[in-house]
C-alpha cells in the first residue's frame, strides 16, 4: 500500500510502498478515505514533541471503510465490510481510574496508543489497523471523506465548549479561527451561544468564521482586539476559547468576565503567565482540555453533522493527493488552510 512515512524531525514525509497491515486480535482493518492535516502534526514534524520512530505513520484525523475484523472482535456497532467509519485517536480502555470517572480523554492506556500520534500507525496511508474500539459508524447522509474532521477538529472543539459550560446564551470569544476555531464557532451556534466573537489576524479565516455563524469578527492585526471585544461585550465574555498553538492567554485574560472561564486546547512549547491577583480577585476559571470523550462526543458530533447542525464541508478548504502531502503541511504552516484533507481512496 501507499503510505506517507515519517523519517526524522525536520524531514519531509516520504511517500513509500509498504506492506498492507493485517488486523491482529481485537483489531479492524480500515481502508482509509481521508486524513486531516492537523496542526498537532507540525509539532511532531518540527521536532517539538518526542519524535516517533522512523517509519511511523502520522495522520490522526481519519475516516474510512471497514475491510475486515481480526480474531476475537466484539463488533459492538454491528458493522459489515464496506461500512463507513471515523477513527478516534483517543481509545479509552474503559476500566482505569480515569475511564471509570468519566474522564476517558485522560486514560493513560489511551495516551500510550494514539493512532497517528503515539504507538499505533495513523491514517496517512491507504490502509490502517486499529483496535476495534477506535471506530464509530458514520450515519447515512454524511460524506465519508468530510467526516474525517469530526475525529480531531470538531471533537476537540466540542469537548472544550462542554468543559467551559457553553450553552444557550453563553457569550463566547474564540481566539484563533483555524480548523478547531471554526469548528468551535459552528458548534457554539448549534449549542445556542450568543454573541460569538472570532479573533484572528487572517481576513480569510474571519470571513469563514462569519460564514459559519460568528456574530462578530475582529482582525487583531488591524484593530486593538481587546478594545474591540470590550466594545462588543462591556462586561467581558462568559467564555474565552483559546485555540491557538502556543497559547499565551494575553487576550483571554483581558476579556474574560469576572467569574468567567478560559478554555485552552492549543499545544506548543509556550509558557502561560497569569497574574495571581487577577485570577483570584476575578474568580477566573482556566481549563485545559485534551481531545474529546470519544464514546459520547463522537456519536453526538456525527449526529449533529448528519442532521446538518454542523457542516464539515464548510470548513474543509483544501483536498490533496497523497503525493502532495508535504505541500499540504507547508501550506498549513503558512496559515493557508481552514482545514485540509489528504484523499487516500476516493
Ligand atoms: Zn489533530
Ligand atoms: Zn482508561
Amino acid at each position: 500500500m501507499k503510505a506517507a512515512v515519517y523519517k526524522s524531525p525536520g524531514q519531509p514525509l516520504e511517500l513509500s510502498e509498504i506492506p498492507t497491515p493485517t488486523p491482529g486480535e481485537g483489531e479492524v482493518l480500515i481502508k482509509v478515505a481521508a486524513t486531516g492535516v492537523c496542526h498537532s502534526d507540525l509539532h511532531v514534524l518540527d521536532g517539538e514533541m518526542i519524535p516517533p520512530p522512523e517509519g511511523f505513520i502520522l495522520g490522526h484525523e481519519v475516516s474510512g471503510w471497514v475491510v475486515e475484523f481480526g480474531p476475537r472482535c466484539e463488533n459492538p456497532h454491528g458493522l459489515s465490510p464496506g461500512d463507513p467509519v471515523v477513527v478516534s485517536w483517543i481509545i479509552p480502555c474503559g476500566k482505569c481510574y480515569w475511564c471509570v470517572r468519566g474522564q476517558e480523554n485522560y486514560c493513560p492506556y489511551a495516551a500510550a496508543r494514539m493512532p497517528g500520534l503515539v504507538g499505533i500507525n495513523g491514517g496517512h496511508a491507504e490502509y490502517m489497523t486499529v483496535p476495534e474500539t477506535a471506530i464509530y459508524p458514520i450515519p447515512k447522509g454524511l460524506d465519508v471523506h468530510n467526516a474525517a474532521v469530526i475525529s480531531c477538529a470538531y471533537g476537540t472543539a466540542y469537548r472544550a465548549l462542554k468543559e467551559a459550560g457553553v450553552g444557550p446564551g453563553t457569550s463566547l470569544v474564540v481566539v484563533g479561527a483555524g480548523g478547531v476555531g471554526l469548528a468551535a464557532v459552528e458548534l457554539a451556534v448549534a449549542l445556542g451561544a450568543y454573541p460569538i466573537v472570532a479573533v484572528d489576524v487572517r481576513e480569510a479565516a474571519l470571513k469563514k468564521a462569519q460564514e459559519v455563524g460568528a456574530s462578530h469578527v475582529i482582525n487583531a492585526a488591524e484593530r486593538n482586539a481587546i478594545g474591540a471585544i470590550r466594545e462588543a461585550l462591556p462586561q467581558g465574555t462568559d467564555v474565552v476559547y483559546e485555540t491557538k498553538p502556543n497559547p499565551d492567554l494575553k487576550i483571554a485574560l483581558e476579556v474574560v468576565r469576572r467569574g468567567g472561564t478560559i478554555v485552552v486546547t492549543g499545544l506548543g512549547a509556550s509558557t502561560i503567565e497569569i497574574p495571581a491577583m487577577h485570577l483570584v480577585m476575578n474568580g477566573i476559571r482556566i481549563v485545559g482540555s485534551l481531545g474529546y470523550k470519544p464514546r459520547t462526543d463522537i456519536p453526538e458530533l456525527l449526529a449533529l453533522a448528519a442532521v446538518g447542525k454542523i457542516k464539515p464541508e464548510k470548513i474543509i478548504s483544501h483536498r490533496y493527493k497523497p503525493e502532495n502531502i508535504n505541500e499540504a503541511y507547508n501550506n498549513l504552516r503558512q496559515g493557508k488552510h481552514h482545514r485540509a484533507l489528504i484523499i487516500w481512496n476516493p
